[in-house]
């Protein structure tokens, strides 16, 4: 089993304010980012403990990075060398500090290979990272592994622990706010299934890019996918025979919500319609929606066409 972590180690994390030990292996440092209200910050985790990697170095801030960096020390004199910066995606509330820790601290960028694409002139990937790839090792040999799960990034990565059931989410949950899914980036069914494959290995524990750890993984993940389907059963009966707007299906679809927050649900509103085209529900032309009139009309190839 594994041990406790040492009083030394904890010493080392209690001097960065905010920072946390949350499981064997897991340290949790959130500190300020640019992120979607009414999240402030972004939690760096540090994963592994034999060898390690840095999940989403995200700061701006030159002070904040200064701290970060002197855990990092510390943790290395403690025998958790850090091996790599590990990006669960693209998004710069989760990227906005790697090219300055990379060249500070020497590390390569690890990523996959969709997140490198959406990075290629900003931030090199030194290391591409595939699904089902072991990125850290904890002190009793366990391991950690990559799990690819787009919806929210085409690239989205997660780890799951190989024996503790705790999965580094990203922003596949959020511990605070909610998780944005926005046609320009993400994919509706691509997330729906992302959120049952996780779910599949009963984690015990979620550490998300957001807010504090969420302990009922599981009906946290069947939370967030009722909450995506009830969304959509609203969005597919507000959808007319005659062709609309999408914006004209917010105050039936997300009435519920703060107007303030429209242009955002509107995002989350266009990927749900792209959900409900892909499965003949509904059909499109010039940015304008429609119901699909029946199966007929939605198994016609040309309507997919128009
Ligand atoms: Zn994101």
């Amino acid at each position: 089993m594994q041990t406790e972590a040492s009083p030394a180690l904890r010493h080392a994390v209690d001097q960065l304010s905010g920072a946390s030990i949350e499981a064997p292996g897991l340290i949790r440092v959130p500190l300020p980012t640019p992120t979607l209200p009414p999240a402030t910050t972004t939690n760096h985790w540090i994963v592994g403990h034999r060898r390690a990697v840095l999940v989403d170095p995200a700061t701006p801030h030159p002070a904040a990075r200064d701290r970060l960096c002197g855990l990092l020390a510390a943790l290395n004199r403690l025998g958790t060398p850090i091996g790599g910066l590990l990006l669960t995606h693209h998004h710069d509330d989760h990227v906005g500090a790697a090219l300055d820790l990379r060249r500070r601290l020497d590390l390569p960028v690890l990523a996959h290979p969709a997140t490198a694409e959406r990075l290629r002139g900003r931030i090199p990937v030194d290391i591409e990272v595939h699904d089902g790839q072991v990125v850290a090792e904890d002190a009793d040999g366990t391991t950690w592994t990559a799990l690819h799960t787009p919806g929210h990034a085409p690239g989205h990565l997660v780890l799951a622990h190989s024996r503790s059931g705790v999965v580094v989410a990203g922003d596949l949950v959020a511990g605070e706010g909610t998780i944005l899914i926005d046609p320009r980036d993400g994919r509706m069914a691509d997330y729906l299934a992302s959120l049952t494959r996780v779910a599949a290995l009963k984690p015990t524990l979620l550490a998300p890019a957001h807010g504090p750890v969420l302990t009922d993984a599981v009906g946290v993940l069947a939370h967030y996918r009722r909450h995506r389907l009830q969304r959509e059963a609203r969005i597919a009966a507000a959808l007319p025979a005659n062709w609309t707007a999408p914006d004209a299906l917010l105050p039936a679809a997300y009435g519920d919500v703060s107007r303030l927050l429209w242009p955002i649900a509107l995002r989350s509103l266009l990927a749900h319609l792209e959900h409900l085209r892909e499965q003949g529900r509904a059909t499109e032309q010039a940015g304008r929606w429609r119901a699909a009139a029946g199966p007929d009309e939605a198994a016609d190839p040309h309507e997919f066409d128009a």
